[in-house]
């Protein structure tokens, strides 16, 4: 079996326990107006990689794993792989190396149930929190998918860190946290990280040829960030979010 893969961080700090070898596979369905790596949405592009050369580049790095760390499957959106990411899971699973498959939870069917129920741990990007903003934020009309994979995870009890990026005057009001915090009540949450927006990926978008399309939002400013992150710690104190605590 082999997938095509956009890039590898070799030891990625941050999606995902530990010390770990994140995988970026190319393919991904959504359109968001923010998104840093416009060069992973075509499904054709990118190198194609056996599940074999992955796991060997897996096994070098697994020294440095230590503990708690192991590998990721990020994009894109990697459940548009998805017996790629099957056998990828599949291999750490024999391995005893911890998984993470890092979705932004716009793809559900079967399949991907059976690969979430693979995956150590899930990382999920929630774009917004209603159909609507959803639709408008990642063009596309797929909130249910988001919705499917909610109730599973919710009835699975699979570990959970959920990511949101906050822009100013898209989700930096204190309502909007409270909305992220109602969907993902019942989950077993282990972290929920708040990420300012940023427009970093602007210049992937002109080199594409694409005209950017998040020129109208901004950073949150870092006062509102915090204030929003005081809301996620005071109604969730459990969820911890790295960024706030040190
Ligand atoms: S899900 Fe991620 S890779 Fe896909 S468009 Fe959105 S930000 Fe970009």
């Amino acid at each position: 079996m082999s997938g095509r893969v956009h890039s590898y961080e070799t030891m990625g700090a941050l999606d995902g326990p530990g010390l770990r070898l994140v995988v970026f596979l190319q393919g991904c369905p959504l359109r968001c107006r923010y998104c840093h790596n416009p060069d992973t949405w075509a499904t054709d592009a990118g190198q194609e990689i056996s599940v074999g050369e992955i796991v060997h580049r897996m096994q070098r790095l697994r020294p440095y794993f230590g503990r708690r760390g192991g590998l990721t499957l990020s994009g894109g959106e990697p459940l548009q792989q998805p017996e790629f990411c099957r056998d990828i899971l599949l291999a750490c699973r024999r391995l005893g190396v911890h998984s993470a498959l890092d979705t932004s939870g716009g793809v559900w069917d079967e399949t991907c149930r059976e690969i979430v129920d693979l995956a150590d741990l899930i990382i999920l990007d929630i774009k917004a929190t209603d159909p609507t903003a959803w639709q408008a934020l990642t063009g596309r009309d797929a909130f249910a998918a988001l919705a499917d994979l909610l109730a599973h995870l919710r009835s699975t009890s699979h570990p959970v860190w959920v990511r949101q990026v906050v822009a100013e005057g898209l989700n930096d009001q204190p309502e909007d946290m409270l909305k992220l915090l109602d969907t993902v009540s019942g989950l077993r949450l282990e972290r929920l990280e708040l990420l300012p927006y940023h427009d970093l990926g602007r210049s992937k978008w002109e080199r594409l040829g694409l005209q950017y399309a998040a020129h109208d939002l901004k950073p949150p400013r870092p006062e509102v960030l915090a204030a929003l992150r005081k809301i996620i710690a005071v109604n969730w104190p459990t969820a911890t979010d790295p960024k706030t605590a040190g």
